[in-house]
């Protein structure tokens, strides 16, 4: 389509972590044209299948258009009026901490912040979780524990400018497939260029691998415990960094001693041969990038295996410079901007941590909350599962949800659902009229959705871009940060939150962030140089890489190019991994490896993408993809129906019988829910096993049956 009409409105793709700049236009008929931003530094111009459909996502049917209380249809101050009078009885009968919050990396950064805000700072609990936990804990946590912040070092230029680029747990071509495209096009300009896929399945990023490495499910650690083992043997570390900049390699290196390669093939399943050609190539070019997404991170020890990842780049010293680094891609277009807010149960706010010296002083100052009981939450919150957990032993009694459906996405969904009915009140902030979640919302707000509203967001390269509204609401929606500002009046704290527009938001969420004397801890997260934009200076904001600073006004394109890190003494820490295999074990009545994930064409529970033909047809129903023996074996025909039993529930689809699949492993997309389709939820077939560091679920490693239907 194209951007045709009145002049043009710079805003952001919401289907990706990629975060491309779209061009929109209203079309006098009220449609929208659609082009990519050829001046936005993520894809100059270039659009995926689902950038490229965003005006056929849009419309205003099956949309929430007014305020429900016990399934009557209300005003929003009645709504709203009962929201606060049911939130402040849970409070009083059972305290600050009976009432969560479980958020969405679909929410904009200002509707994070108020968010944020007002739950821990003036409700007093610390049981604020988003659906982001599901999407890139572990690399959050491994970061922070190796480079001392949640900081990606990447941008997307260093996919360009590098030697060497390894994919891991990363079907780059469908789930990012911008980068995917910026990636191709390098490699086709620069022949030396070598890129090594690591996967289970062969997968469409397998167009343009040198080198495809089959891996056995979940045994990602060893293979890079494997590498550093190989890079010190072959006297191919970088010892010069490792002395100055690094500390506890000894450790790490004593963890991976086992790891040789003969065991390591044998493990991961992968012939000894490809394996040292990886080993090599790695080990000898300084400009290498290690992609990695949901297959790293959607494990029980995914935590583990992003630091086995970044213990070979410091190894070699591969951080820091252009064309090197650990690189970490988000599933969702503002997960990033929700960690940046504190909107994850473990952070308090602005990136900092509760017990990051100083931080439960300074927040309580700067939100002026020191005069209110109970005071700010001193200590994490429930993360995802555990949240749910603790709705089910009866210990949280009141839940407000935005902008998220975890009746479908969280692992053990039958488990998610009892919590939910048993929970006393269930607030729901949604866009869609329907979807699973809303059968257990005892009070429904209705929600502006993309192109109807304004803010910012956070790309997988710390890239904050504008959201821009241009069409408007339907019916009575509003934006979640207003919907949250009037909750908070209704509350009795509408002082704090006199918000009248995002810019006034956005500019107070930058001066948190900026440093208030010599004395505080060192944190990278600091956008302080975009305080005091003033609405015009927010609403002209151009893409911008944090930190944002007086010293670094224009931003920061990559991190640690000096070497000094993010912790206390500003070395690098090594981290010693133990391999461990996924934790949902293969049984006799389930001998089958489960593997879930994204399609090309569609977004999370389709209440957007299904509207668009062109999308449905890549994919227009749930199918299970499994290797021809396996057909065999269980008498599958192509084409066939089939079913899949878990120990939490089942799955139908039509089989896709593929030699992309390994043996003894299916595959199923995450998207079909009981709102489209009766066949199942790929949350309904997982096991709720969490990564004890992260928090993040094992959503890669089911175990199932398989049938004929
Ligand atoms: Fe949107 Fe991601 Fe496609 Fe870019 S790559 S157009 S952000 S879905």
């Amino acid at each position: 389509s194209q951007a045709t009409g009145s002049a043009c409105t710079a805003t952001t793709c919401p289907y990706c972590g990629v975060g491309c700049g779209v061009n929109a236009t209203v079309n006098e008929d009220g449609t929208l044209g659609i082009e990519g931003d050829r001046d936005h530094p993520a894809n100059f111009g270039r659009l995926c299948v689902k950038g490229s459909a965003l005006h056929e996502t849009l419309g205003h049917q099956d949309r929430l258009t007014t305020p429900w209380v016990d399934g009557k249809a209300t005003s929003w101050d009645a709504a709203l009026g009962t929201l606060a009078e049911r939130l402040q009885a849970t409070r009083t009968a059972y305290g600050a901490e009976s009432v969560a919050a479980y958020l969405s990396g679909q929410l904009l950064t200002e509707d994070y912040y108020v968010a944020n805000k007002l739950f821990k700072g003036f409700l007093g609990t610390p049981h604020l979780d988003t659906n982001s936990r599901l999407c890139m804990a572990s690399a959050v946590a491994a970061y922070k524990r190796s480079l001392g912040a949640d900081a990606v070092p990447c941008n997307y230029e260093d996919l360009e400018e590098a030697e060497l680029v390894v994919l891991v747990g990363s079907n780059l071509a469908w789930n990012h497939p911008v980068l995917y495209q910026r990636l191709k096009v390098a490699k086709a300009r620069n022949p030396l260029m070598r890129v090594v896929v690591i996967d289970p399945r062969v997968t469409d990023s397998c167009e343009i691998a040198d080198l495809y490495l089959g891996i056995a499910p979940g045994s990602d650690a060893l293979l890079f415990n494997g590498l550093l083992a190989w890079m010190a043997a072959n006297h191919k570390l970088d010892n010069v960094y490792l002395e100055r900049h690094t500390q506890g390699f000894d450790d790490a290196l004593a963890a991976a001693r086992d790891a040789d390669l003969s065991r390591v093939s044998a493990i991961c399943d992968i012939d000894p041969e490809r394996l040292e050609t990886f080993y090599y190539w790695f080990a000898s070019q300084l400009h290498v990038v290690t992609l990695y997404s949901q297959g790293i991170n959607q494990s029980s020890s995914g935590t583990d295996k992003c630091n086995a990842i970044i213990n070979c780049h410091l190894a070699g010293g591969k951080i820091g410079l252009p064309g090197a680094g650990p690189f970490s891609i988000t599933g969702q277009p503002n997960a990033m901007g929700g960690r940046e807010v504190g909107g994850l149960a473990n952070q308090l706010a602005a990136h900092m941590d509760y017990h990051s010296p100083g931080a439960l002083a300074r927040v309580t100052r700067f939100w002026a909350t020191d005069t209110l009981t109970p005071r700010l939450p001193e200590a994490p919150g429930y993360k995802a599962i555990e949240l749910f957990e603790a709705i089910e032993r009866g210990e949280i009694k009141a839940l407000w949800i935005m902008a998220t459906n975890p009746a479908v996405s969280l692992p053990d969904a039958a488990r998610v659902r009892r919590a939910l009915e048993k929970c006393p009140l269930v607030i729901v902030s949604e866009c869609a009229a329907h979807t699973d979640l809303l059968a257990y919302a005892d009070i429904i707000l209705p929600a502006t959705g993309w192109s109807e509203k304004d803010g910012t967001v956070t790309n997988s390269e710390r890239r904050i871009s504008r959201q821009r509204g241009l069409l408007p609401a339907p019916g009575q929606a509003r934006h979640d940060w207003w919907i949250i500002c009037e909750a908070a009046r209704h509350l009795g704290f509408g002082e704090a939150f006199a918000y009248t527009h995002p810019h006034e938001i956005f500019d107070e969420h930058a001066r948190l962030s900026g440093y208030e004397n010599e004395g505080e801890s060192k944190r990278l997260f600091d956008i302080s140089g975009l305080a005091g934009l003033g609405l015009a200076g927010y609403d002209a904001l151009a893409p911008i890489q944090w930190p944002v600073t007086y010293s670094a006004p224009h931003g920061t394109a990559r991190l640690f190019e000096d070497a000094t890190f993010a912790t206390p003494n500003g070395r690098a820490r090594f981290i010693a991994v133990t391999p461990r295999l996924p934790e949902q074990a293969l049984s006799a009545a389930f001998p089958l490896r489960l593997n879930t994930g994204r399609i090309r064409d569609q977004w999370h529970t389709m209440t957007r993408t299904a509207r668009a033909p062109r999308l449905m047809n890549h994919r227009f129903e749930p199918f299970i993809e499994l290797h021809p023996d396996d057909a065999e074996r269980y008498g599958i025909e192509a084409q066939q129906l089939a079913v899949l039993s878990a120990q939490s529930g089942e799955y139908r689809g039509r089989a896709r019988i593929s030699n992309a699949q390994r043996r003894g492993e299916v595959f199923i997309p995450m998207h079909w829910t009981d709102a489209f389709s009766k066949a199942g939820r790929s949350g309904a077939m997982l096991a709720a096993i969490t990564d004890p560091v992260s928090g993040q679920p094992e959503a890669k490693h089911g175990a199932v049956a398989l049938a004929p239907l």
